[in-house]
């Protein structure tokens, strides 16, 4: 998957300013900050979205993950905002399996 930007990141091939990373996830600084808090955390494994995440304990993970980038980003008693593009109506442009950590003020209430 060389011609995966998510995972070119995770292969050190792009840089990235990494918040949080184990063996199974990464989450770094989206590049286009959405709000003044915008973390992107990602599975290493190359699953395209969400509807092919098949395995449990990756999801498990994942929600591990969302907490520890809360508290490292220092959102998790103020509150964030998941969201994972899937899909063309989703407006999903990096076909590997992400999901944004917004924060950091009061969200928009509207999606678009
Ligand atoms: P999505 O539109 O949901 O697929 O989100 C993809 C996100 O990846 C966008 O918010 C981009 O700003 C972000 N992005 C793209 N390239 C990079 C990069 N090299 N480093 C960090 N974030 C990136």
């Amino acid at each position: 998957m060389n011609d995966c930007i998510f995972c070119r990141i995770i292969n050190r091939e792009i840089p990235s300013t990494i918040v949080y990373e184990n063996d199974s996830i990464i989450a770094f600084e989206d590049i286009s900050h959405m709000a003044p808090v915008h973390t992107l955390i990602v599975p290493k494994k190359h699953i395209a979205n969400i509807l092919e995440l098949e395995d449990p304990e990756l999801l498990e993970e994942i929600t591990f993950a969302i907490r520890k980038v809360a508290e490292i980003k220092g959102v998790d008693k103020t509150g964030f905002r998941i969201i994972t593009n899937t899909g063309d109506d989703g407006c999903q442009s990096v076909k590997h399996l992400h999901f944004h950590l917004l924060g950091g003020k009061k969200l928009s209430e509207k999606l678009d």
